[in-house]
């Protein structure tokens, strides 16, 4: 499998290559040339696969002779093998035809947990056979660094650092991340909102001899990697529901639209699904979007699903590139013109186009609080606040009372106690593996948004073993 660019000036490379590189050099976002097929044949022999027989199924296409399918095997066995529920993604029925795909039982209880714990080992693979060794940085709203911490800890090969909004993420999230002692990981909190630490991650990626001499390499979710291993669960939910003889819908608590995207993507392979339903929080450029075909950025507001508290989100121009047609040299203007003027209009055709596939719904605190207690009170399940919104917006959107729709829960209700507890009363516990987590000592280092300062720290940080 060859991959390009959403900007179409960068070299086509295998996915190895695509794996270790993160952002493209022209500035895009690699994607497969073309998207492997699933015919409905195909997606019947899905059924009764353990989840780590159907990733590999799904993965192996996408991989190519980059790593070969015993070896991806056995990493995708690996990467699952510790969650804490043996369905992996297990589904549970809140309502009629709504169901609750639980994506939480990684070491880090949120659903990054199901790409970092793939991206670590297939790294780890891939720098192994080649000898090589890699600077990952990173920007994360609170649960990327950490799934990335988990997943990379014991990989000699790798230095991570994560940067986050210094006070804008919760004290779970922060302690998941600053607990992680080992002399390759490196929290950093950034004094600005997380679109800053983003921005700072794709200036360090565009000085180009910064990311020679480090090696850069990314894990956010602009990796193509973490894309495709999240297409996995929505093959594994449509599925487990009856696929490929009904439509599913799915219901995704958004932030830079990768695991919505990820859904797509699986659409685009063959899977039947019916309406992609964008949840956000008040921070709602995406629903805004798909409301009036027009981007406009707006300031970021802090909110109790502070993992979403995003208005640039990257992974969109995957998605614009599809809808331009796969024209990267539009795709590139139009991201250029959105970066310098806040704002993008697709114009009536495509806005159109966007609205047969996706619809999005906002919703405030408020209305998050009080979906939790409603969830709570009618059927017992305990939501964390990006899970409620996720079923708040089904609950909305959904069109087709026959479709099933499942909602995305990105995170368990203890990731985020004190939104959870005002909400329900109830203090959610951590799972046993981080019940010592407010006892851990913290390691962080609180730096200004200043692009020279973070690169410094970066250099200064990285194992001598890197300077390669
Ligand atoms: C990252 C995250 C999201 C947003 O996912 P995107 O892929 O960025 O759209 C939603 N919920 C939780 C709990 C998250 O950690």
């Amino acid at each position: 499998m060859r991959y390009i660019s959403t900007r179409g000036r960068a070299p086509v490379l295998e996915f190895d290559d695509v794996l270790l590189a993160g952002l493209a050099r022209d500035g895009g976002l690699y994607l497969p040339e073309t998207w492997p097929q699933f015919d409905a044949a195909d997606i019947r022999a899905l059924r009764g696969l353990s989840y780590a027989e159907l990733a590999t199924r799904i993965i192996a296409p996408f991989v190519g002779d980059s790593i070969d399918e015993a070896d991806l095997a056995s990493i995708l066995a690996d990467s699952y093998r510790d969650f804490g529920h043996d369905a992996v993604a297990p589904l549970t029925q809140i309502d009629a035809n709504l169901w609750v795909m639980e994506l939480f039982h990684g070491p880090t209880l949120a659903f990054k947990d199901f790409a970092m714990q793939f991206l670590g080992r297939a790294f780890d693979h891939v720098l192994r056979r080649r000898g090589e060794r890699v600077t990952i940085v990173g920007a994360t709203s609170g649960d990327t660094g950490s799934a990335a911490f988990e997943a990379c800890r014991y990989c000699d090969a790798i230095d991570t650092f994560f940067l986050f909004p210094h006070g804008r993420v919760s004290e779970v999230q922060r302690r998941q991340m600053t607990t992680v002692h080992s002399g390759n990981i490196h929290a950093v909190a950034v004094e600005g909102t997380f679109d800053d630490c983003q921005d700072l991650v794709k200036a360090m990626f565009n000085d180009t001899t910064f990311r020679d001499e480090l090696h850069l390499s990314a894990a956010n979710s602009i990796n193509w990697a973490r894309i495709m291993a999240q297409i996995v669960y929505y093959f594994h939910a449509a599925v487990s529901l009856g696929s490929p003889d009904r439509p599913i819908s799915f219901s995704v608590p958004t932030g830079n639209f990768g695991n919505v995207y990820a859904g797509y993507a699986a659409r685009a392979m063959g899977l039947p699904i019916g309406q992609f339903i964008v949840g956000s929080n008040v921070n709602d450029i995406l629903p805004r979007f798909f409301d009036s075909g027009s981007l406009e950025m707006a300031g970021v507001t802090p909110t109790i699903s502070p993992s979403m508290d995003i208005q640039v989100s990257s992974n969109f121009e995957r998605f614009l590139f599809e809808l331009y047609g796969r024209d990267g040299t539009v795709t590139g203007a139009a991201v250029t013109e959105f970066r310098e003027t806040g704002r993008l209009s697709v114009g009536e055709n495509l806005w159109q186009k966007a609205q047969e596939t996706f619809s999005g719904h906002r919703m405030d605190d408020s209305e998050t609080m009080a979906m939790i207690g409603d969830i709570k009170s009618s059927c017992g399940y305990l939501l964390d606040p990006h899970s409620a919104i996720a079923v708040a917006a089904a609950r909305a959107k959904a069109t087709d009372p026959a479709t099933p729709v499942v909602a995305l829960a990105t995170a368990h209700p203890a990731k985020f106690p004190d939104a959870v507890n005002e909400a329900s009363g109830i203090s959610p516990a951590l799972p046993l593996a981080l019940a010592d987590l407010h006892e851990r000592p913290e390691r962080m280092t609180v730096l200004p948004n200043d692009l020279a300062r973070v690169e410094a720290f970066v250099r200064d940080h990285v194992s001598m073993a890197g300077a390669a």
